[in-house]
């Protein structure tokens, strides 16, 4: 055995069983190896910047990019990260994925791999508030356009938003704050039509309720801080191919898959299209150069998420289910945004895409308006007051008055944000728990609206 096949980094090329197992085996297993190198049990943390080399050949090789699963400098890859890409591909079905410093970051390398100035993006305009910064202010300097589908699951308005220089689709498959559901395929087809990649955020829904690419999706991108890590301590993103569109059909539209690194040298699809691997390795060499990496330790902490994701996702999904049963029914609410609903506009593709729950992100009304709304999230004592969704403990805020301050009221309720509106990221508490904090501040919201109501009309 050389000093290089004993490393670590050969822990990764060993999936055992992989193909064949259940969601819950592979994210606890697939992508480590323990027997490998030192034998530790768990995935070990490689605080190491660089690798060494075997040879110089092989230093070579790795620097051409001929050889795969090898590590030269942690920019570009290492060993940790390397373990949950291959359990994140496991779990999303994909052919691979890079792992990103955050989600933003995921999303920015997933677009610019394939995206360059004078080209066009179309997206849902249901997409996370900081996709649309990313798109409308970081991307215009860039000089690519974006224009926003507000009807995202009606085919013929992504037709009609499409252009000659269109490049890709971005939506999510739920969305946040109101958990509106993406109809995957419908949306697939309609990219495939106009010769473009569907790139869906995966984020609210986890692989564990929705693997957009068993249904058309080319490309997955997650920030990581949510659901996946689970616990709300670290940011984290990753970009997952599919590896099921082909860029070779129309090349001249994808020259950075096209051109060649170094004269004479062919492009990276001709070149790793048949290993599934172009795409993914455009957005590695775009990892390497603007340099957003994770670091292995976040790396580490979001394995250890991972490892208990459908434990975890079916507890969030059983308390939204009762939170939003509870507050369905109580009368200081004026309406509940859940996509299981029999009133929900999403109710049909959650129910073909979510059939093991509509995530636990979620919006509801209060009946008194943005002063209504602060007094409620001031009375609320287990829940959190705070801006993350995706922990284990539970979470609430106003977007009229926090994320969505900027907005005018009439521009707040064009994308449909009332300003009575909250949003909740159910935990894994016990849900009596939860409710009991839910109903007294309710209470306390209501209280004080017929307290103001009697001084009131005592002045009157
Ligand atoms: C939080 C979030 C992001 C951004 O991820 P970061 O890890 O915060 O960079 C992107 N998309 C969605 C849907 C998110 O919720």
């Amino acid at each position: 055995m050389s000093t290089h096949d004993a490393s670590p980094q050969h822990q990764t090329t060993a999936t055992p069983g992989g193909a064949n197992w259940h969601f819950d085996t592979m994210q606890t297993h697939a992508g480590a190896s323990p027997a490998a190198g030192h034998g530790a049990h768990v995935t070990p943390i490689v605080a190491s910047a660089g690798f060494t080399f075997d040879n110089v050949d092989h230093a070579a090789s790795i620097f051409s990019m001929d050889t795969l699963n090898s590590f030269a400098y942690a920019r570009a890859g290492n060993p940790t990260n390397a373990v949950v890409e291959q359990r994140l591909a496991a779990l999303e079905g994909g052919a691979g994925a890079v792992l990103t410093a955050s989600g933003q970051a995921a999303t920015v390398l997933a677009l610019l791999s394939i995206v360059r100035s004078g080209d066009h993006v179309v997206a849902s305009s249901q997409i996370y508030g900081g996709t649309v910064g990313l798109l409308n202010d970081r991307f215009a300097e860039l000089g690519i356009s974006v224009s926003y589908v507000d009807e995202q699951n009606d085919g013929d308005a992504w037709r009609r938003a499409a252009r000659p220089e269109t490049r890709a689709f971005i939506a999510e498959s739920i969305s946040n704050p109101l958990c509106t559901v993406l109809d995957t395929r419908l949306v697939a087809d309609v990219a495939h039509e106009i010769g473009v990649p569907l790139i869906v955020d995966n984020t609210l829904a986890t692989p564990y309720l929705s693997r957009p690419l068993e249904h058309g999706a080319d490309i997955v991108v997650h920030s990581t801080t949510k659901f996946l890590a689970g616990h709300g301590a670290v940011i984290g993103g990753a970009v997952i191919d599919g590896a099921t569109f082909d860029f070779g059909r129309e090349p001249e539209k994808w020259p950075a898959l096209h051109t060649p690194s170094s004269p004479g040298e062919a492009g990276l699809w001709e070149r790793f299209s048949p290993l599934r691997l172009a795409y993914l390795l455009r957005v590695r060499a775009l990892l390497r150069d603007y340099g957003p990496s994770a670091s292995p330790f976040n790396a580490f902490l979001l394995l250890l998420g991972i490892e208990t994701l459908s434990l975890r996702m079916r507890q969030h999904v059983a308390n939204a289910r009762e939170v939003v049963a509870f507050l369905s029914e109580h009368p200081l609410v004026a309406a509940v945004h859940y996509a299981e609903l029999p009133d929900s506009a999403w109710r049909a593709a959650a129910a073909t895409y979510l059939p093991n729950g509509a995530g636990s992100v979620f919006s509801f009304e209060l009946h008194g308006g943005i002063e209504a709304g602060k007094r409620f999230i001031a009375a609320l004592k287990l829940f959190s007051h705070i801006a993350n969704i995706g922990d284990v403990r539970s979470l609430a805020i106003q977007p009229a008055s926090t994320t969505h301050s900027p907005l005018t009221e009439s521009e707040r309720a064009s994308v449909g944000i009332p300003a009575g509106l909250i949003r909740l990221s159910i935990g894994i508490e016990d849900a009596r728990d939860l409710l009991a904090d839910l109903s007294a501040a309710l209470d306390a919201a209501h209280t004080d609206t017929i307290a103001r109501d009697t001084r009131k009309e005592a002045h009157a």
